[in-house]
């Protein structure tokens, strides 16, 4: 076998992922001599490939849609945020051949954060997450390792809100749609973690006048890079950020663990994915 550490995205499909733009930057900046590939792998298979994984050639991988869960199961040891989505996103597998797997969503979408607006946790009182689907799982799990005093999470299917909160105890709170305005007026920090907003799916509709104009707003869907919510947000005063940092962010982890070295997330790396993705930077 290459003595050259090879590391890929893995998921089905796979050629929509912008893990290779990100990670081949890195090697070249660094001088490192690795490589990364994007590798589809049929759900028929994903378990048997995942557990088998020390047969893949790979030092580890990045998982992406829909085999998150999938890859959880198949490892051999599992990180508190991993553990508590019940989803992988990042593996590698340690010199004894044992799988690793970690959940980097939650870590990306705080790098993110710290990144574009600092101290932004300082005050961590109430927060409204919108949506209760996988990246939620990770967004509460984030918001609560900054010591949030109450999540407020909001679903239109009601019961994966409590879900959520039966997962992360008393400080989460489950709500349906109709209960966010009575919930706004008292929140520091917005996210919404729904697809909705994202090209080709339907608009976020959001009344944002109960919302204090201090509470920063945030948005993990990241195509368009600004969506309507953090337009309406930015048109009224609020501080935003936008989801395409958490992208990069959530691949930091990873690197580091395969390859060796901590990367930054710097202005050369956004500006490739925007371009990968037909935006001019
Ligand atoms: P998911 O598990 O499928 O969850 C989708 C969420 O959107 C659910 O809460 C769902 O509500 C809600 N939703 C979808 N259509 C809706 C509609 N018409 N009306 C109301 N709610 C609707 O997806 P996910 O993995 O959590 O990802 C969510 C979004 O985050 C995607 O756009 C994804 O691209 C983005 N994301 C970004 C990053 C990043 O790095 N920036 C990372 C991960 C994900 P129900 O439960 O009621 O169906």
């Amino acid at each position: 076998m290459s003595r050259l550490k090879k590391a890929a995205v893995t998921g089905w499909p796979v050629d929509h992922s912008r893990s290779p733009v990100i990670h081949g930057y890195w090697l070249k900046k660094y001088g490192i001599e690795g490589s990364y590939v994007a590798r589809a792998v049929p759900p028929e298979t994903a378990f048997s490939f995942y557990r088998d994984f020390a047969g893949s050639g790979l030092v580890g991988c990045n998982v992406t849609v829909p085999h998150k869960e999938v890859a959880a199961r198949a490892c051999d040891i599992l990180d508190e945020a991993a553990q508590a989505m019940g989803a992988a996103n990042t593996l590698w597998l340690d010199d004894d051949g044992r799988l690793h797997g970690s959940n980097t969503d939650g870590l990306g979408f705080l790098g993110n954060l710290d990144q574009q607006a600092p101290g932004w946790d300082r005050k961590a009182g109430s927060a409204v997450v919108l949506g209760a689907g996988g990246a939620a799982r990770a967004i509460v799990w984030a918001l609560l390792e900054r010591k949030f005093t109450t999540v407020h999470i909001v679903n239109r299917t009601l019961q994966k809100a409590r879900d959520i909160q039966e997962t992360f105890g008393s400080q989460t709170i489950a709500h349906s749609w109709d209960n966010l305005g009575k919930i706004l007026d008292n929140a520091s920090v917005l996210v919404n973690t729904t697809a909705l907003g994202m090209t080709g799916k339907d608009p976020l509709r959001v009344d944002l006048s109960p919302l204090p104009v201090s509470a920063l707003v945030t948005d993990i869907v990241y195509v368009p890079v600004e969506t309507e919510l953090l337009k309406q947000a930015r048109q009224r005063g609020n501080p935003v950020v936008d989801g395409l940092g958490m992208l990069l962010h959530q691949a930091v982890p990873g690197f580091e663990k395969w390859f060796g070295r901590q990367p930054e997330v710097d202005e050369t790396v956004r500006d490739l994915v925007l371009k990968d993705m037909g935006v001019a930077p």
